[in-house]
């Protein structure tokens, strides 16, 4: 089976389960365990920030920075398909009170500065306070470009409201963004020195089983570690999942050019077929546009149809493959084939 649903579903390679299995732990709830502790300085340090604070999910890291930044009657301006908004189950308005205000994209993912300029409200009874600006990237797969990420977030800075990054997939967008040949952790850095805070996981192309990180300076981090403690987030002898990031981040930064080669190998792979539309993708997510007679055939959805054949995705008439370090360059080249047989 090539399955290409998420790059969540790798396994822990066997160095990586052996760096676990070696790891020094400690109760991390008395801020006892050294392994924790190193990853959090490590890759605060990597990205330019004080303090690191390693959570259980990216959902979580989201929903603590949000509520480090906000109080209740505050408000965030935000992306309609942004991760925060869209798909964390609300969590912000529903656990912290804070109003989302969600603004459409513009194609390329980002969002315009006059829609941010315009949602900003003013200091007056009738409004929430509005006071962040959360941005994406990648997003959809999508690179955001730095020019955008530095006008935008100084615009946030000149109208008094701090930015917060979810980079679930930061160093995705960092390998792209520094090009063949560039260095992935200087452009990870110069992307996270624009915001006041960046949630980072190592669950998705990095490779390790569970963990994300929120970053910022020690103050904001003092206030998120109290929301992680609320959240259920304060996790004992957890340096054996820190060891797992700690060794995707030495192993599974560089490799993601892979993946970003995949992605296109398999786009490419597609281009052609009749009622099929593939966008060229810029990291290793793909979305392929179906004609209806392509992804419904009486009762079977195209999903099915796939998997039946050894290719596992998601969606309906737009499907998502996502490529991953458990995917090599022959499996891509299978799942061309199988999607070739499948699509006529
Ligand atoms: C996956 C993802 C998250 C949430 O991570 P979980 O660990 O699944 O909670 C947040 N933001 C983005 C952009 C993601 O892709």
């Amino acid at each position: 089976m090539i399955d290409l649903r998420s790059d969540t579903v790798t396994q822990p390679t066997a160095a990586m389960r052996e760096a676990m299995a070696g790891a020094e732990v400690g109760d991390d709830v008395f801020g006892d365990d050294p392994t924790v502790n190193a990853l959090q300085a490590r890759l605060a340090r990597m990205l330019g920030f004080e303090a690191g604070l390693f959570m259980a999910s990216g959902t979580q890291s989201n929903l603590c920075g949000l509520m480090a930044h906000c109080q209740r009657g505050d408000e965030y301006i935000v992306g309609q398909m942004a991760h925060t908004y869209r798909w964390e189950g609300g969590g912000a308005a529903v656990l912290g009170s804070i109003q989302p205000q969600p603004l459409n994209h513009q194609p390329d993912g980002t969002l315009a500065l006059a829609d941010i300029a315009a949602a900003i409200k003013p200091d007056d009874a009738h409004f929430a306070r509005s006071r962040l600006l959360a941005l994406e990237n990648t997003l959809g797969g999508k690179v955001m470009p730095m020019a955008y990420l530095r006008d935008a977030t100084a615009l946030a800075r000149e109208r008094g409201l701090a930015c917060h990054l979810d980079g679930a997939r930061l160093f995705n967008a960092a390998v792209a963004t520094a090009g063949e040949g560039g260095d992935a952790r200087t452009a990870a850095r110069e992307i996270a020195g624009l915001f006041d805070s960046v949630s980072v996981c190592f669950s998705k192309g990095l490779g390790a089983p569970i963990g994300s990180m929120l970053c910022g300076s020690q103050a904001f981090i003092s206030r998120a570690h109290r929301w992680r403690k609320m959240t259920g987030g304060g996790l004992r002898q957890v340096g054996v999942l820190a060891a797992a990031a700690n060794h995707a981040l030495d192993h599974h930064i560089d490799r993601l050019a892979e993946d970003h080669a995949n992605a296109r190998l398999l786009a490419e792979g597609l281009a052609g077929l009749p009622g099929v539309s593939v966008t060229t993708p810029q990291t290793n997510i793909v979305f392929v546009e179906l004609a209806p007679e392509l992804a419904q055939r009486g009762e079977r959805g195209v999903v099915e149809r796939l998997a039946e054949r050894g290719l596992r995705c998601t969606g309906l008439y737009q499907l998502r493959f996502v490529t991953h370090l458990d995917v090599s360059r022959e499996q891509i080249e299978q799942a061309i084939a199988i999607l070739r047989e499948t699509l006529h």
